[in-house]
């Protein structure tokens, strides 16, 4: 795969020159595609896909007397299943168990077949046969796997509940605009020895678990909360995981080396947890049950859990995807080679409808099996507007307060199809096209977090919170997240906009006000950054919108000026929670927005009705000032009836 190195440089240059006219001026089309010779035969496909399209139990299901293996294959001329002991061949006790053919249902497209006895904890692949081709491949549909991923595993879901999960509930907002979202990797977490999380805990799922962690140096009666309890103590009451799907980037099988850790943007099984986060990723059980008891703990916390989710593309093409549908789950460009919209090296087809059914079903799965709360759409510009609003639909019918937002944009060229597999205009889910989107589908707004802290394409570049003139503009429409007046881009409403300084690409907050100040070192406090951290966190939290910050924005966290530490080090990426005490007053500073967020209904209001009670101080477009001031009139009857906001940067 293509390194997320090259997504984020590709990530900075839309951001600087406007995704719109990138991603629209290399759409290529199905007509030309097709009669370049290269594009298989998709209506084939989907009129199988259509007949399968209600297929809800794909994959193995299992019951104490036999479990039933489904899979769609509809070019397959032979589907069996394998059966073995363990998810690998290294492991003690590794055996083949025996191996079965599935029999193909010709109107759907669907392999199936029972076999009886209790299957618990059986690992297993198909043996797909097509185009003359047998690939073994692990079950696209996998709930549970072996090490790595390679193999699936038949599991009792049930087994894998953690106690008291039956009690387990969501945690949601009247608006998403209520949530004050902190963008955190699990292994970032909890992995310094700053975090007084004990040693087996230290960067797994289970480091969410603990209580009454303090800063492990400090070993006083009033000794400061890090972790979880930190996170109540400061206010923050939604928490964003970066990937906790089944990734590749990461070698299971080794424990302990510093280096053997990623971000986990590279998917490989969709419905299945990562195993580097648990205590045995070799027994598929520990890692759902794990997963789900840190969430359980976060909710018991009173915190809501978005889950960042990858439908755009997958680690590598040779996938269970493409070994058992080939080249159906992704998009070809008029080569006839996997077209780049993700800068990962492929993207994923979302208007295809075994995908589309796909991502919804996986969706409704983390919601259902898991209690996840929300759901963040990486590069959410390669998918479909239909796919997403029909995403939109599927889970209110679980829950209208269950979140949805994304990445509005591409990570390079995206081949377009003409329409999707409902014959409907096939339109990309990107800024210019938020108009179709659903207004409860937040799109990280890119112009409010340049115009606050400079553009995201280099660490030097100033924007308000420095004193850059030129950057009012940004901020007065960002007041409204986008949504009133179009600039750059137009929400709806403002719950279609996520306001935000900093999240996990390009600089961290701290580091681009050390840097372009030329301050002096990365991880040092300096009186006037730290007040320039203060102001950005206002205009975040002052905002309408959804506020959302990358974990530590509020205490200054350094990742050292690196701009892309998919990669990097623990010594980089950790939180040192060190910094809640250094900094005390900037995390005390933000809990005190939260508080003024959660006690003023405009700034939380997910339609329109306040925008006209904003007075600006200067009209809307006024760019160079370094001042934005604006009064706020509310008529709700407990809460303050007027607000007088001024930005000063000078
Ligand atoms: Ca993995």
């Amino acid at each position: 795969m293509f390194l997320k190195r090259t997504l984020a440089v590709l990530l900075s240059a839309t951001m600087l020159f406007g995704m719109t006219s990138l991603s629209t001026t290399a759409a290529t089309t199905d007509t030309e595609a097709v009669s370049a010779g290269n594009y298989y035969n998709a209506s084939y496909l989907e009129n199988y896909a259509s007949n399968a399209y209600n297929e809800k139990n794909l994959g193995a299901n299992y019951t104490k007397s036999s479990t039933e293996f489904k899979v769609w294959s509809p070019e397959a001329s032979a589907v069996k299943v394998k059966l073995y002991a363990t998810g690998s061949d290294s492991e003690s006790g590794a055996a083949v168990l025996g191996t079965y053919d599935l029999k193909k249902n010709s109107s759907t497209g669907v392999w199936s077949v029972t076999v009886s006895g209790d299957l618990k904890n059986t690992y297993y692949t198909y043996l797909v046969t097509v185009n003359g081709t047998t690939n073994e491949t692990q079950d696209v549909y996998s709930k549970a796997t072996g090490v790595n991923g390679n193999r699936s595993m038949v599991v009792d879901l049930d087994s894998t509940d953690p106690d008291g999960w039956d009690n387990d509930n969501h945690v949601l907002f009247n608006n998403a605009q209520e949530a004050v979202v902190w963008e955190v990797h699990v292994r970032d977490f909890s992995i310094s020895d700053t975090s007084g999380v004990s040693d087996d805990n230290k960067g797994k799922y289970l480091a969410f678990t603990e209580g009454g962690t303090k800063i492990s140096s400090d070993t006083s009666a009033n000794a400061v909360s890090t972790c979880a309890d930190y996170l109540v103590k400061s206010g923050i009451n939604c928490v964003q995981l970066m990937p906790v799907y089944d990734y590749g980037s990461v070698d299971e099988t080794i424990t302990g080396s510093s280096t053997n850790r990623n971000w986990g943007y590279d998917p490989v099984n969709y419905n299945v947890p990562e195993g580097s986060y648990s205590s045995n990723p070799y027994d598929g059980n520990v890692r759902i049950k794990e997963c789900k008891e840190m969430i359980q703990a976060l909710h018991d916390a009173g915190i809501s859990v978005v889950m960042d989710v990858v439908y755009n593309h997958t680690y590598s093409t040779d996938s269970c995807f493409q070994k058992t549908v080939p080249n159906y789950y992704y998009r070809l460009n008029r080569s006839g080679k996997f077209s780049n919209g993700s800068g990962c090296g492929n993207e994923c087809a979302t208007e295809r409808a075994m995908y589309r059914n796909y991502v919804i079903q996986s969706c409704l799965y983390w919601v259902n099996e898991y209690h996840v709360d929300g759901f963040r759409y990486d590069l959410m510009g390669i998918m479909d507007v239909e796919t997403m609003n029909q995403l939109r639909d599927a889970l209110d019918q679980v829950d209208t307060k269950v979140t949805m937002w994304g990445e509005a944009w591409t990570g390079g060229d995206s081949y377009h199809p003409t329409k999707t597999c409902d014959g409907t205009k096939f339109m990309s889910a990107v800024q210019s096209n938020a108009g179709s989107l659903s207004e409860r589908i937040g799109i990280f707004n890119d112009s409010v977090r340049d115009a606050i802290k400079g553009g995201a394409m280099s660490i030097a570049n100033t924007g308000f919170v420095q004193g850059s003139k030129g950057e009012a503009e940004g901020i007065s429409y960002g007041l409204f997240a986008n949504s009133n007046g179009n600039y750059k881009w137009k929400a709806k409403a403002p719950s279609q906009s996520v306001t935000y300084a900093d999240c996990h690409d390009n600089a961290a907050l701290y580091d681009q006000l050390v840097a372009s100040t030329a301050s002096g070192d990365y991880g040092k406090r300096y009186e006037d950054l730290v007040k320039m951290n203060k102001m950005a966190g206002a205009i975040v939290n002052t905002s309408q919108g959804i506020s959302f910050m990358l974990a530590g924005q509020e205490m200054a966290r350094t990742k050292y000026g690196d701009t892309n530490s998919y990669k990097s080090s623990p010594e980089i990426n950790k939180i040192n929670w060190n910094n809640i005490v250094e900094y005390q007053d900037l995390v005390s500073y933000y809990k005190g927005l939260y508080e003024i967020r959660k006690n003023f209904t405009p700034f939380t209001a997910m339609d329109k009705s306040y925008s006209s009670a904003y007075t600006l101080n200067q009209p809307m477009g006024s760019a160079f000032s370094n001042q934005v001031a604006f009064t706020v009139k509310n008529d709700q009857p407990d809460e303050w009836q007027t607000m007088a906001v001024i930005h000063n940067a000078a």
